[in-house]
C-alpha cells in the first residue's frame, strides 16, 4: 500500500499542523473536527507564530496560506475518512476520548489504513483496542511548531506489524522529518520524555516559588539559542494541554511529584491557556520574551 491520502481528525493546534504540512509534501489531506470554526482559528494563530519565527521554518507565511488553501475541511467524519490511507487523530489529551475517536474511525476507514495517534503521552497499546485493526495503530507524535521543529516520535502498540512501522517511518521522512524510533513502549516516547522533565522541574520551582519563570526562560535562551523558554513553549503548546499530560504521567506513576501544580490547575480554570486565550504566563499576542528588553 502506498500512503497517497491523510486524513486529519481533530483540527486544532496540531493537526492543522500536520495537515499543511502533509498537503506541502504533496499528499490529499481532508479535515475533520466537530468544531467547524476550529482550523481557522488555529490556522490564524499558526500564521501568527510562523511570522516571528527564527531559524528555518519549514513555511513562509505566504507558503502557509497556499497550502491550507488545499486542504479539504469536512463537516462530517465519513467524508473525511474517505478513501484516506493514514488517519491521524489529534483531538485532545483524553483516553476514553480518543478510544472513541478510534472506534469511529476504524468503523469508517478503509480496512487496510493505517490509524495513527498524535498523543503527546498515550501509548497506542491503550487505545488500539478500541479498533478491530491493532496491527495498523501506531503513535506519531508530532511537536510544536512542527513547521519548525522536524522531528516526530514514532512508537508501534502491542499488535503493530513491521510494515505499519515501517510505512510510518517512512511517511515521516517523506514530508521533511526525522523518525524518532521507540523501540520498546515507554510513556513520552523519545524526545517528548526528556522534554517532560524540564516542564515537571521547572513548573514545581516556579509553582513553590523559588523562582521568577522569566529567569527560567532567559537562562533557557541563552543556553540553548531558542526564541523561548519552557514557559513560552508551555503557553505555545497550551495550558490546558500541558495540565492533562502532567496529569497522564501523574496518573501512571501515582507519585505526588508527578502532580502538576494547583497553581497551573488554577491558571486552566481562569482559560489562560497561553497564546490561544491570549493569556497564559506572558501576554499575547506580544509576549515579553519577544521584546529585546527581555534578556536585560
Ligand atoms: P487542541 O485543543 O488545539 O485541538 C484539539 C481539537 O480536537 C479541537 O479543535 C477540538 O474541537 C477537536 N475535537 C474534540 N473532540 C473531537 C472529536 N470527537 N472529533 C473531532 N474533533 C474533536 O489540541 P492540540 O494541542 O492540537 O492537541 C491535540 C493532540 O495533539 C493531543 O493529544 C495533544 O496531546 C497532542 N499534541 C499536542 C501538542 C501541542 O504542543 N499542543 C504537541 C504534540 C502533541
Amino acid at each position: 500500500m502506498e500512503i497517497k491520502k491523510v486524513a486529519v481528525i481533530g483540527s486544532g493546534i496540531l493537526g492543522t499542523q500536520i495537515a499543511v504540512q502533509s498537503a506541502h509534501f504533496g499528499y490529499g489531506v481532508s479535515v475533520y473536527d466537530s468544531d467547524p470554526a476550529s482550523f481557522e482559528k488555529a490556522f490564524q494563530d499558526l500564521k501568527t507564530v510562523l511570522s516571528k519565527a527564527v531559524g528555518k521554518p519549514l513555511f513562509t507565511p505566504d507558503q502557509w496560506e497556499t497550502e491550507a488553501r488545499k486542504i479539504k475541511r469536512c463537516a462530517e467524519l465519513s467524508e473525511a475518512l474517505d478513501e484516506a490511507d493514514l488517519v491521524i487523530e489529534a483531538v485532545p489529551e483524553n483516553l476514553p476520548l480518543k478510544r472513541e475517536v478510534f472506534k469511529q474511525i476504524d468503523s469508517i476507514a478503509r480496512p487496510d489504513a493505517i490509524l495513527a495517534t498524535n498523543s503527546s503521552s498515550i501509548p497506542i497499546s491503550r487505545i488500539e483496542s478500541a479498533t478491530r485493526r491493532p496491527g495498523k495503530c501506531l503513535n506519531l507524535h508530532f511537536y510544536f511548531p512542527a513547521m519548525g521543529t522536524t522531528m516526530v516520535d514514532v512508537m508501534g502498540g502491542t499488535e503493530t506489524t513491521p510494515d505499519t512501522f515501517e510505512m510510518g517511518k517512512a511517511w515521516v521522512r517523506s514530508i521533511g522529518c526525522i523518525p524518532l524510533t521507540v523501540r520498546k513502549e515507554i510513556l513520552g516516547f523519545c524526545f517528548n520524555r526528556v522534554w517532560r522533565a524540564i516542564k515537571r522541574e521547572t513548573l514545581h520551582m516556579w509553582a513553590d516559588g523559588f523562582v521568577d519563570f522569566r529567569d527560567v526562560d532567559r537562562a533557557w535562551m541563552i543556553f540553548t539559542g531558542m526564541p523561548q523558554g519552557p514557559f513560552g513553549i508551555m503557553d505555545n503548546v497550551g495550558l490546558d494541554v500541558v495540565y492533562n499530560i502532567e496529569m497522564v504521567y501523574y496518573n501512571e506513576s501515582k507519585d505526588p511529584k508527578d502532580h502538576p501544580p494547583e497553581v497551573l490547575k488554577a491558571m486552566v480554570d481562569r482559560n489562560e491557556l497561553g497564546r490561544k486565550t491570549g493569556k497564559g504566563f506572558y501576554k499575547y499576542p506580544n509576549p515579553e520574551y519577544e521584546k529585546t528588553d527581555f534578556m536585560k
